[in-house]
């Protein structure tokens, strides 16, 4: 398979001065196949969103690499930094906060071809205007209005279309629906998955509901202040969560069958999400983790490949534990 998208050990910290730093990420690696969706999942505050923006270079890395199509995102000169990004876009949580009010329908989705330069004429720019309201389920009469008259849903279908405006082959969609009611979010979720099947789009689809994400995503990486802690195929991780903190996540989802739903076991997390200036020692999960050992604060557990395309950080899986180490977990 074709990786479009390579994320090797990348961190980003925010000095906040007096000697504080804000590590939102945290030594990350995964790579993103072409034509796939990989859901980005996790907690607020826990890095995803800092992802997507030093992915698409809104940020400079602190260390690590990015790899766009083989090309170093963080090592361009502003002209190749200019041409990869209109290949790569950017979907935003509220497109009401995203779009200029000021600015028509038309003008918001003409911008970024205007600032490429991509039709040499008002008239083509302005087809290809129309051309993409009907992609997105509008219309043609909607151009002359002005963002705010629309619904949610409506709204964001605009910013779908002021994305795809420069026929970009990467979208990074940072909880797109999640201000939007929920019948409307299976709305703009079909429309995702129509527009990547029509254009081979490939997505990094960030959100903070697992349930939503296993709809739509291929694979799924599990993010945990700052740090990814899971990271395999929707459907296997959910039959076969191993990390504490996806499984907690997981069992918090409600199944539709009352029998099960009944007899399921929550994992209720105890204690407070730690802050990513102060973050805990060792395994950053281990002050909330149920099955907290010895080990977990005094080594960070490595990201390993536990089963064929499944990793994982958590030390219960270390070979080492493996071989007879295990230790008695520690109930918080
Ligand atoms: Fe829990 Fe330890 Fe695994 Fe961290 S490394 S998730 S604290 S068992
Ligand atoms: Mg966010």
């Amino acid at each position: 398979e074709e990786k479009i998208l390579e994320v090797k050990q990348l961190k980003k910290y925010f000095d906040l001065g007096k000697n504080q730093v804000l590590k939102a990420v945290n030594d990350v690696t995964f790579h993103v196949n072409k034509g796939e969706t990989f859901g980005l999942v996790g907690e607020s505050g826990c890095g995803k969103s800092t992802i997507g923006r030093t992915i698409i270079g809104l940020y400079n890395r602190t260390e690590g690499e990015v790899l766009f199509k083989g090309q170093n995102v963080h090592e361009l000169d502003e002209k190749k930094m200019f041409q990869l990004r209109q290949k790569m876009q950017m979907i935003f949580q509220d497109p009401y906060a995203s779009l200029n009010p000021r600015s028509t329908v038309r003008e918001v989705i003409a911008e970024p071809m205007e600032v490429h330069k991509l039709y040499k004429t008002k008239q083509e720019q302005t087809e290809r205007v129309y051309q993409l309201l009907e992609e997105v389920g509008l219309n043609r009469d909607h151009a002359n209005r002005y963002p705010h008259e629309f619904s949610g849903g409506q709204r964001q279908r605009i910013g779908i279309a002021r994305a795809l405006a420069l026929n970009p082959d990467f979208i990074i969609a940072d909880e797109p629906i999640s201000a939007l009611d929920v019948s409307v979010q299976a709305q703009v979720v079909n429309l995702l998955k129509e527009l990547q099947e029509e254009k081979g789009l490939t997505f990094l689809f960030i959100a903070h509901d697992l349930s939503m994400v296993k709809q739509i995503s291929d694979r799924i990486g599990v993010m945990y202040l700052g740090n990814m802690v899971e990271l395999t195929a929707s459907e296997h991780l959910y039959e076969n969560p191993l990390h504490p903190y996806t499984q907690a996540l997981l069992s918090a989802i409600p199944i539709p069958d009352p029998d099960i739903e009944e007899s399921r076991e929550r994992i209720i997390l105890q204690g407070e999400l730690p802050s990513p200036i102060n973050p805990p020692s060792g395994c950053v999960f281990r002050t909330r983790c149920p099955l907290a050992m010895d080990i977990c604060g005094k080594e960070k557990p490595e990201w390993q490949e536990v089963e064929e395309n499944h990793y994982v950080a958590c030390h219960l899986y270390h070979e080492k534990e493996k071989k007879g180490q295990i230790r008695e977990p520690i109930v918080n």
